[in-house]
């Protein structure tokens, strides 16, 4: 699985004018140029494409928006990109049903 870029508050984006903040953000019809052109002077550049055609994310990203790395994995035969919501499954079921252990512990102890 490929890492979440290491950026270190150089990345180019993180002063985006809103004309391209709103494309950065994936908001529906935001014109992408003027996040792509930033990107593309960007230091992260790679490591931000390559995350973002492994990882399922919105916006531009790496110079890319989401049609383009749809594009790009379909020509590389690139496997779907990993759901960010499904990694958090498994912590949030396991607090869920700790949360579950503790009620019923408490209504044990009520009980006696
Ligand atoms: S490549 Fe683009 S989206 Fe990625 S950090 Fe750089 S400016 Fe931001």
């Amino acid at each position: 699985m490929i890492s979440y870029p290491r950026f270190d508050g150089t990345q180019a984006c993180l002063d985006a004018p809103a004309l391209s903040a709103r494309a950065f953000a994936g908001t529906f019809g935001a014109d992408p140029a003027p996040a792509k052109r930033i990107c593309a002077g960007c230091s992260f550049l790679r490591a931000c494409r390559e995350y973002a055609l492994a990882t399922e994310v919105y916006g531009v990203w790496g110079g890319t928006t989401d049609a383009d790395r749809d594009q790009l994995r379909a020509h590389s035969a690139s496997p779907a990109p990993v759901s960010i919501s499904s990694e958090l499954d498994t912590p949030v079921l396991a607090l869920h049903t700790a949360e579950e252990d503790v009620t019923e512990c408490r209504r044990d102890v009520a009980a006696s």
